[in-house]
């Protein structure tokens, strides 16, 4: 008998063993980790390193301006179902975001919690005001600018700290996030070439933008930003603001405006017919057009538009 039964136990520790390595790779597949991000900007990274072992969806559309997100009820079910949420920070979000994080009831991802990433923390931030914060003039970038992600050495920044953090939450797929960090990072600095390429001889030229949303693109292609059509960020144009605009940019000749989709197209517009400068509609996100879906094809989107203007103005 007992020959028997342990014979039968064999047989059934091996059916186990067997059912176990059989399911294991459904398991893992069932078992993808659900990645929201604030903006699209975000998922363009978490999805080249996440490759096929994430699912990954944005909040904001890359035409939206992300300062200002409309709240929708299918954001909740998003966060609810998150494992983590990846946020552009620097208070970007805030007239949005935490409310949502609150109410979603997910522990996981709580500010502080192990699903909720602050991607500034690995990006370089530029403008980091001295001394004490006040919102008190409407400044929506009362921490820096979060504008980080348009140089793409903080889109490389980003997306390795992104790695790192899926890494850690699913550690069997470790090698694999590290591997698409590396195929990313090598394709970027290809491209980052070519980019400065495109843009060398414009090296030095001074540019007036919309709201307050490239300072770390001037820096990396050698643009200097000289003023804003907005007064503030956050705060719409006013008339004496964009005398002063329309002035500073005759005295300096300044030939390109840099405007963000979601503006208003009449002051900026309006200036330039003062001023004989060109208009750039430049994109700030992934998803700004349809055309543009990757992180790559931000830039190549926007130099190509940047490059022609500046032709155009010499
Ligand atoms: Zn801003």
């Amino acid at each position: 008998m007992n020959s028997v039964f342990s014979r039968f136990g064999i047989v059934l520790t091996i059916a186990t063993v067997l059912a176990v390595s059989l399911v294991s790779p459904a398991t893992a597949a069932a078992k993808k980790l659900n990645v929201v991000t604030a903006t699209t900007d975000l998922a363009a990274f978490a999805q080249e390193v996440g490759g096929d072992r994430i699912n990954v969806e944005s909040i904001a559309k890359g035409y939206q301006d992300p300062h200002f997100v409309e709240a929708k009820p299918s954001f909740l079910l998003k966060l609810r179902q998150a494992d983590l949420l990846v946020v552009v920070g620097l208070q970007l979000e805030i007239g949005w975001l935490p409310p949502l994080i609150t109410q979603s009831g997910n522990s996981r991802i709580q500010v502080g919690a192990n699903g909720y990433l602050d991607a500034s923390q690995f990006a370089e931030i530029l403008e980091i005001p001295q001394g004490s914060i006040t919102r008190a003039m409407g400044d929506v970038h009362p921490l820096g600018n979060p504008h980080y992600w348009l140089d793409p050495d903080n889109g490389r920044r980003v997306a390795k700290g992104i790695a790192a953090k899926l890494a850690e939450m699913d550690p069997g797929d470790a090698a694999y996030f590290q591997q698409r960090f590396q195929d990313f990072d090598r394709r970027l600095t290809e491209a980052d070439k070519k980019w400065q390429e495109e843009m060398k001889s414009f090296r030095g030229r001074k540019i007036v933008t919309y709201h307050n949303s490239a300072p770390n693109f001037a820096k990396h292609f050698g643009l200097q930003v000289v003023g804003f059509v907005e007064p503030r960020p956050g705060i719409p144009p006013t008339p004496s603001h964009t005398f002063d605009v329309v002035n500073m940019m005759k005295r300096d000749n300044v030939k390109v405006i840099m405007v963000e989709p979601y503006f208003d197209r009449k002051t900026p517009d309006s200036i330039a017919r003062d001023t004989g400068a060109t208009v750039v509609e430049y994109l700030p996100s992934v998803g700004g057009v349809k055309e543009v879906a990757t992180y790559f094809q931000l830039f190549d989107y926007d130099i190509a538009l940047l490059t022609k203007a500046f032709q155009g103005s010499q």
